[in-house]
């Protein structure tokens, strides 16, 4: 029996891809071997990693001068990647922090140069986007980094910050891919796969031509994206099978009716669960209604001592991976892409169970 598992990473994939997998483990299309046993310079896996470019520019409509790379070390190996491509462009870069990731981020950034915090909300809870006419921008920054959905705290933005000529950098990690984006706003796009894309190992970096080039000459050659994308991301072996799943994942959400469906369903699944949580004496989520992530699901007991009975309930109902980051306390629920609106009317039915039995 399958569970529905509300995990923030790694975290649920879409069953029709895990099938395919499946029965393409032994044979993929013929060639006699699994994905995992190619050269990655075959000529099979030249067609999976061409495949799965060309279904992520369709799916995000990626403008031509924009190049997509396929990269290993997480999200947060482009913590300090960025800095190193991108920090001699100009004056120092704006960060802007609203969460655990956009943090780690700066942190990793201090440490090659002079920063500026831009805005933060480091001061409170990280419980809402500060507004833009609060920014303390620098038109000569070499770049503009924030994380537009903060997994940790469940804090989305839902708008793009204008930023002039000053390239913008994000951090989409756990929601790339969970409606339509205008790519062309962006200087850099990056996200690791195990939450919207497929399984861990890979992170997926959109960079626009002119930002390649310039990277420090203490970067490593693994880091640097002129380097990857020039070896079409494979200076040494990709994270294969991980590029061959986000593929099908890529796939899966094209024949769905693409961006703008799954953009819909998300906006259901999303309504269903805050809308609950708000009308409930027992949960509560800390974040600004008009900040608040599509992806995650951060909510508290209202009343002490719960928490434990609560996750032992859900897991008897196979509603699984729903306690909160360490760093927060209290449950979260990660609804991506591919948890059905079955998991999450599955989630409310056993929370509302669970409040009329602690009334
Ligand atoms: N950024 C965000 C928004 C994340 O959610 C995560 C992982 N939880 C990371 C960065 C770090 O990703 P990785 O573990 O792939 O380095």
């Amino acid at each position: 029996m399958r569970v529905h598992n509300f995990s923030a990473g790694p975290a649920v994939l879409p069953e029709p891809v895990l099938a395919q997998a499946q029965a393409e483990m032994l044979d993929w299309e013929g060639a006699g071997m699994s994905v995992m046993e190619m050269s990655h310079r075959g000529r099979e896996f030249g067609q999976i990693i061409a495949e799965a470019e060309a279904d992520l520019r369709t799916l995000l409509d990626i403008p031509a001068g924009y190049r997509v790379l396929f990269l290993q070390g997480g999200a947060s190996l482009q913590f300090s990647a960025i800095p190193l491509n991108l920090m001699r462009r100009g004056g120092a870069p704006d960060y802007v922090v609203t969460g655990e990731w956009s943090a780690k981020a700066l942190g990793e950034a201090q440490r090659y140069g002079p920063v500026n915090v831009a805005a933060s909300t480091a001061g409170g809870a990280h419980d809402h986007v500060p507004p833009l006419a609060r920014w303390r921008l620098d038109p000569a920054a070499a770049y503009l980094h924030y994380c537009s959905n903060e997994t940790v705290h469940g804090v989305e933005f839902h708008w793009i910050p204008e930023t002039g000529a000053v390239p913008l950098v994000a951090d989409m990690s756990s929601h790339l891919l969970s409606g339509p984006l205008d790519v062309s706003r962006f200087g850099l796009i990056y996200a690791g796969a195990q939450k919207n894309i497929g399984p861990a190992g890979l992170v997926i970096v959109i960079v626009r031509d002119d930002l390649l080039g310039g990277a420090s000459p203490l970067c490593p050659g693994l880091l640097d994206y002129r380097l990857n994308a020039a070896a079409g991301s494979m200076p040494n072996t990709p994270a294969t099978y991980s590029i061959y799943i986000a593929g099908l994942v890529f796939k899966w959400l094209l024949a769905g009716g693409g961006l703008a469906a799954i953009d819909q369903l998300n906006d259901e699944k999303a309504r269903l669960l805050y809308s609950f949580i708000d009308e409930s004496t027992l949960y509560t989520n800390p974040v600004a209604r008009a900040d608040r992530s599509r992806m995650n699901v951060p909510f508290m007991l209202r009343r002490a001592g719960l928490d434990e009975a609560f996750l032992a309930g859900a897991g008897e109902r196979g509603l699984v991976q729903l306690r909160g980051h360490r760093s927060l306390g209290g449950m979260r629920a990660s609804i991506y892409n591919a948890m059905p609106i079955e998991g999450v009317r599955a989630l409310i039915d056993y929370m509302r169970d669970f409040q009329t039995l602690h009334a």
